[in-house]
């Protein structure tokens, strides 16, 4: 560590004042002088009202006011200089505003000009002959400095740390009430990591850290601080996702006595082998299922890594045990797909299955809810209309939520409700970057599905320009002539289906004629009917023709494996994701398969994305990229993405001290005794304390 407990005592002797034992760091700012109600309002808008908060409101930098050496400075970095005046400075005004003061000074044997625009009044502090420590931005070329801040002769702070100040309260005011607070307060800090954990990872004392984190000596002691007070904020965060998780467990959960023999009789009627991820998840599920604990799982896989298939064995494991198991997709499409496709698998078993979604006939539903309710149906597959009210189960053991992050927050929650106790598997192909599953998903298990099934070909992927699509067409022809088949994707307009259905059929009249007469195009698009989209997709399967003109609609689950050829029109208009969820509509069986990327991107985001998807194929490396590219926030919504808004710590850059943190934490919490154990006291108490600002979570 940079600098000890003494150095750092003696240089802050001043300050070491009132014995601790009376203050607590959970007292108001209001105790402080100088702060009444205005500039308590003023502290509580940037979210500090204790002590605490205050002593942890940290520099978001620092100017480095230690004196270094002319010839170690390079082209315009920010220094301190030390030397003498050499003569009195002039000061020239130009109109009435403005002016320019200059003087020499004169350090060892060299002669430094230095200027400073606009300060007329920094005159009376430059006096000749006197000593004088100025700070600025250096010029390399001209051996000059553009001041910024006159020092004095002798600096208080080495590092001057900058604060995220407002209109309503000063720089200078934060830090006065910082160094009261530090004051009055130190002996108050304690050490709230467990101590193994701070020597194991060589982090600074608490007390320590953040004295240097407002008072460091230098720059090499501020980092260290911040590297610590990462730690802290990142190992906090993740004690409480786990306690959080822990109560979720603790609560009573349902054991489901599942028959192995009949499960594994299921598995060797499947006309394929399952991959080696695919049975590792379905063991870490059928795990939790059996335990008597609330199961809140998340399954990633890839597009076309085989999710299906998993839902289906755990939920028939479900039925085994004598429960019922829901399945609930984000569209009718992927619903009606699903209900065929489970049909199928559990042919010859005896597994009851109904299809529930919006536009199930009111018939239909009066046969099929009194069903749900006896329990004679024991597999229910829908959309949302699955956790309407008038929706009774007879014995919910397991839902299953298809591409969850389509899902809004509450949704979630309703069905998780509705099924009481039911154990929760949340799938999504939209794979989550690791930052969010650490975060926003923290509370839930992950089981990751990550092998695709033998002999699949990464998609090619080919980013071309607008004038180009000429060749591209070229390029289908050739494909469709080989028996295969293509999406044509329509370009995306936020918020008008009107529009983009418009552009869809402007896109299918071309193709038409352009493939005329050999080949048939046919077209998709959210203005249709389900039952129109449902007979579109059907005949696409059967080959009926070999093009597919579509809107988004195809974005989500559906599969053709003839298909080799996804085109996307206006590509810079999708997100990494969502470009990466067409993508995987294709290349779902040994064929090779193509993606035509057509774009003219308008900035330098645009083409960085188009260049991403030509160079990899794995969803997660993208999801990671569009995190970087476009901030947590957007990738799944500010919302939904539930990411906190760390004070220091940045959730992405700083992903694997994120990790650590986690696994920390992890370890800590295993422990069922760990709330009692003498060497946790002070973390327990200070997370009871702090409870006011847990963090939200949905
Ligand atoms: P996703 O994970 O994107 O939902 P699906 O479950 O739709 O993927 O599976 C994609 C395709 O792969 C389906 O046609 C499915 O039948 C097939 N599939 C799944 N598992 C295997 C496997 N182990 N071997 C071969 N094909 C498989
Ligand atoms: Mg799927």
């Amino acid at each position: 560590m940079a600098v000890t407990q003494s150095v750092a005592g003696t240089l802050f002797c001043k300050f070491r004042g009132k014995k601790g034992n009376d203050v607590k760091l959970t007292d108001s700012v209001a105790t402080l002088p100088g702060v009444g109600p205005k500039r308590l309002a003023a502290l509580a808008a940037l979210g500090i009202d204790t002590i605490e908060s205050l002593l942890t409101y940290y520099p978001f930098r620092y100017e480095d006011l230690s004196v270094k050496p002319l010839n170690e400075l390079t082209d315009q970095e920010q220094v301190t200089l030390k030397g003498i005046v050499a003569a009195p400075p002039t000061l020239t005004h130009f109109g009435r505003r403005k002016s320019r003061l200059n003087f020499r000074l004169l350090i060892g044997q060299d002669i430094v000009p230095v200027t400073f625009f606009n300060q007329p009044w920094l005159q009376k502090s430059v006096a000749a002959d006197a000593p004088l420590m100025v700070y600025g931005r250096f010029d390399a070329k001209r051996m000059a400095l553009n001041g910024m801040k006159i020092i004095g002769t002798n600096p208080d702070d080495p590092m001057a740390p900058i604060y995220p100040a407002n209109a309503n309260i000063r720089q200078t005011t934060i830090r006065q009430l910082i160094v009261a607070a530090w004051e009055q307060y130190q002996t108050a800090i304690e050490a709230i990591i467990p101590p193994a954990i701070v020597a194991h990872y060589h982090l600074m004392d608490r007390r320590q850290m953040i004295h240097d984190m407002h008072f460091p000596a230098d720059s090499d002691a501020a980092s260290q601080a911040r590297r610590s007070a990462k730690f802290e904020e990142f190992f906090l965060f993740q004690i409480r996702l786990q306690a959080l998780k822990h109560r979720d467990q603790t609560q009573q959960g349902i054991a489901i006595n599942y028959d192995n023999e009949q499960l594994k009789r299921l598995i060797s009627t499947l006309p394929y082998e399952l991959t080696g991820a695919q049975k590792r998840v379905v063991n870490e599920i059928c795990l939790d299922l059996k335990r008597p604990i609330h199961m809140n799982r998340l399954l990633q896989g890839d597009v076309g890594s085989g999710k299906t298939v998993v839902a289906a064995l755990v939920m028939y494991a479900a039925i085994t045990g004598g429960f019922q198991a829901a399945l609930m997709a984000p569209t009718e499409i992927l619903a009606e797909q699903h209900a065929n496709n489970l049909q199928a698998i559990f042919d010859g078993f005896p597994v009851n299955i109904a299809l529930l979604t919006g536009s199930t006939k009111a018939a239909a539903r009066r046969e099929i809810l009194p069903r749900i309710e006896n329990g004679e149906i024991n597999l229910i597959v829908g959309t949302h209309a699955l956790i309407q009210d008038t929706v009774n189960y007879h014995q919910l053991g397991l839902v299953v939520i298809d591409e969850q992050h389509r899902f809004g927050v509450g949704q979630r929650q309703a069905l998780r409700e509705k099924g009481m106790n039911a154990d929760v598997l949340a799938m999504t192909a939209t794979p989550i970057p690791r930052t969010l599953a650490i975060t926003s998903y923290g509370e839930m298990d992950v089981s990751v599905i990550d092998e695709l099934p033998a002999g699949r070909k990464p998609v090619t992927t080919r980013w071309i320009k607008d004038a180009q699509i000429d060749s591209a067409v070229q390029f289908v022809k050739a494909q469709l002539a080989a028996g295969h088949q293509s999406y044509v994707v329509t370009p995306l307009i936020e918020e008008s289906e009107a529009v983009d259905m418009r552009n869809a059929q402007a896109i299918y009249e071309r193709f038409s004629t352009l493939f005329s007469p050999t080949y048939q195009v046919g077209l998709l698009h959210g203005r249709m009917r389900n039952d129109e989209k449902e007979a579109v997709m059907t005949a696409f399967k059967a080959k009926d023709f070999q093009v597919l003109v579509a809107t988004t609609v195809i974005e989500v689950g559906v599969d053709v494996k003839d298909a080799t050829v996804m085109m996307i029109y206006d590509a810079d208009h999708f997100g990494l994701a969502q470009l990466h969820q067409l993508r995987g509509r294709v290349g779902r069986s040994d064929q090779q398969a193509y993606c035509i990327l057509i774009a003219d991107p308008k900035n330098e985001y645009g083409v960085q994305r188009m260049e991403v998807m030509t160079q990899t194929n794995d969803g997660f490396v993208l999801s990671q990229k569009d995190l970087e590219l476009r901030g947590a926030g957007d990738v799944l919504g500010k919302k939904q993405s539930g990411v906190p808004d760390f004070k220091v710590g940045d959730p992405v850059a700083d992903l694997t001290m994120l990790s650590v943190a986690q696994q920390e934490a992890k370890k800590l919490t295993d422990d069922a005794d760990w709330q009692t154990q003498p060497t946790n006291q002070v973390l327990v108490h200070y997370l009871n304390a702090q409870s006011d600002h847990e963090y939200m979570f949905d």
